[in-house]
């Protein structure tokens, strides 16, 4: 069990905890130096960044529920001017994220940089495994809203989630984004009960401490979620101390991409030799990730040079 009272934390994890007694379970995230790490290297604008933070928080949050060694993708595609948002976590806690920007983000903000569309959400349980996707439109003006509405209509879990991104202003250095999050899901089904998509049943107890619960988790604010200073554990107890709260351990959770120089010469090794030599700018093959920005160099026949 942790414990309350730290001040100023500059860690990156997942916190889950029970309310009281009841179906009511959750977690909170804090990211700060992984939603740097992954915020300032794509050079996003403003608006592109946040909802990207708000993307990783999202990931953190669900992915840390994981119980076996897979990943959870997140994909929102639309039409509007950022087309396509990207955040990963993979077991173990690390998560990595990209964005395609398309078009002028200009005065648009949140699910409208994405444009009408949906939200796919992939869980890849390993080569051996069956994959379970849920697409959902990409609804509400806030990715929260639009994630709540997917977990009513792909997994029928009433769910409650507060998102928030921002940046902390440091003296003498360039500011750090940091990204939270909270969410509650009501899960009576907890220890294998209930199948997915099963009918939500609720008794009358149940589904007052579920109200009373998600209406908390809305009130939260950004600086609970964002500031330092504040304690995980300290907002858990503002929100629930009248139920009683069990927290559980701490889960860390980092930057962290999986690409490396294998898999990529493996790709440039399905072109001919007309095609490689096509690619090569001042000498080499350049190939950038798309999601860590690491850039990989090859020679004209697609081999590896020096990282
Ligand atoms: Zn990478």
């Amino acid at each position: 069990m942790a414990t309350a009272g730290e001040t100023h934390e500059a860690a990156d994890f997942v916190l889950p905890f029970q309310v009281g007694e009841s179906a009511v379970r959750g977690r909170i995230v804090r990211l700060s130096a992984s939603a740097d790490e992954i915020l300032a290297r794509h050079h996003f604008p403003d608006s592109v960044s946040a909802f990207l933070g708000e993307a990783v928080a999202l990931v953190a949050l669900m992915g840390a529920a994981l119980k076996f060694d897979g990943k959870l993708i997140f994909q929102a595609q639309g039409d509007g001017p950022a087309p396509m948002i990207v955040a990963d976590y993979a077991a173990g806690g690390a998560l990595r994220a990209t964005a395609k920007v398309a078009g002028d983000v200009a005065g648009a903000a949140g699910t409208a940089l994405v444009g009408a569309g949906h939200i796919v959400m992939t869980i890849d349980q390993g080569p051996d495994m069956e994959r379970y996707q849920g697409v959902t439109p990409l609804d509400g003006e806030r990715l929260e809203d639009a994630a709540v509405a997917y977990f009513m209509q792909s997994e029928q879990i009433p769910t409650a989630i507060r998102l928030a991104v921002g940046r902390l202003s440091a003296p003498g250095a360039r500011d750090q984004w940091r990204a939270g999050g909270i969410m509650t899901q009501f899960v009576p089904g907890e220890g294998g009960a209930r199948e997915r998509g099963a009918e939500v049943l609720v008794d009358a107890d149940d589904q007052e401490s579920w109200d009373r619960a998600a209406a908390f988790v809305q009130t939260t604010e950004d600086d609970e979620l964002l500031d330092p200073s504040i304690a995980a554990e300290t907002v858990l107890y503002r929100l629930f101390h009248e139920d009683g709260v069990r927290i559980f351990d701490r889960q860390p959770v980092r930057a962290e991409c999986s690409c490396n120089a294998d898999k990529i010469e493996a790709v440039l090794g399905r072109y001919d030799g007309s095609d490689l030599a096509d690619m090569v700018e001042d000498g080499a093959i350049t190939v950038t990730c798309e999601f860590c920005r690491q850039a990989y160099r090859f020679n004209a026949d697609g081999g590896a040079l020096s990282a």
